[in-house]
């Protein structure tokens, strides 16, 4: 596991920006992807998103940057040291893809989970030799944040989690190390408060501005919680929501009619230019 070589499924908003953190730390980054759009896209959105880092002195200038190869077939990721998992957040498609990827890889390699809320005891179902899947929750965007969630799930082993520490302080992120369960701690929290602003929105009591305004100004948190889920995507917070829903049976989950009208509309926040706000 000594993870040079690197595979990231998922060429979307975190698969992407995952892509950028590693190559600008000089690792070679083999992406996947199913959608012909986004494999034709990261190369051009790494390269933006590397000038910018480097502008804000967040990756290393003096370093030459990892090679990319973007790829459609999930077989690519043979030879790799370490993959991580960054596709829709829907379970059947991620265990569907990790069954698919523990096919082809060495039984050393590292597998990861990108997951906002799926317990990674869950994945490991999908997993030959279990024990070597572990979560590393990226906060967004991943090479600006420094602090990652790292899940140690029940069956991973101590290797897999040493392995994942190595590959974090190559990358120049701080774990915090947490325990398995639907959404680790921070979705748990987060998805929970988004769906509850969302619904202040929904019954008129606030607008959005005014919810985020709250936040920021009275709490001093750095952005409120309908920003950030434009941020997220809300396409992302509405499978979110229905992950932990359907694991915790807690009805303050259930996505609230507004989320789900955006999402039906097609405003998914930054990623389509509308969302709770215009971008
Ligand atoms: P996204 O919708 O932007 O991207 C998902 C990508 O996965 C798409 O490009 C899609 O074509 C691709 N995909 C779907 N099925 C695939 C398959 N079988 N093989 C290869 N590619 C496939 O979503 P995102 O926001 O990048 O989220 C990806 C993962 O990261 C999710 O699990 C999400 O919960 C998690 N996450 C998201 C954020 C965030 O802020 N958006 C933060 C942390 C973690």
């Amino acid at each position: 596991m000594s993870g040079e070589r690197l595979a990231v499924l998922g060429a979307g908003v975190m698969g992407t920006a995952i892509t950028t953190l590693a190559a600008g730390h000089g690792l070679p980054v083999t992406v996947v992807d199913v959608n012909p759009g986004r494999l034709a896209a990261v190369r051009d959105d790494v390269r933006g998103q590397l000038r910018l880092a480097q502008l804000m002195g967040k990756l290393p200038r003096d370093v030459e940057t990892g090679e990319i190869t973007a790829v459609a077939d999930v077989t690519a990721v043979a030879d790799a040291d370490v993959v991580i998992e960054s596709i829709t957040e829907r379970p059947e498609l991620k265990a569907k893809v990790l069954a698919e990827v523990s096919a082809v890889v060495r039984p050393g390699a590292l597998l990861v989970s990108n997951t906002s809320a799926i317990p990674i005891d869950e994945l490991a179902a999908s997993v030959t030799h279990p024990g070597r899947l572990v979560g590393i929750h990226f906060m967004n965007p991943p090479y600006l944040i420094r602090a990652v969630e790292l899940i140690r799930g029940p069956r991973s082993t101590d290797t897999a989690m040493a392995a994942a520490a190595a590959l974090l302080a190559r990358l120049g992120r701080e774990p915090v190390v947490v325990g398995d369960g639907p959404g680790f701690v921070i979705n748990r929290i987060l998805q929970r408060s988004i769906n509850e602003a969302a619904r202040i929105v929904e019954e008129g009591i606030a607008t959005p501005e005014a919810v985020d305004a709250a936040f920021t100004g009275c709490l001093g948190h750095a952005t409120g919680p309908l920003a950030t889920a434009d941020l997220i995507g809300l396409d992302n917070v509405v499978d979110s929501l229905r992950v932990l829903r359907e694991r915790t049976g807690d009805a303050g989950y259930e996505p609230c009619a507004l989320l789900l009208r955006k999402v039906a509309d097609g405003d998914f926040g930054r990623k389509t230019g509308q969302g709770f706000y215009h971008h």
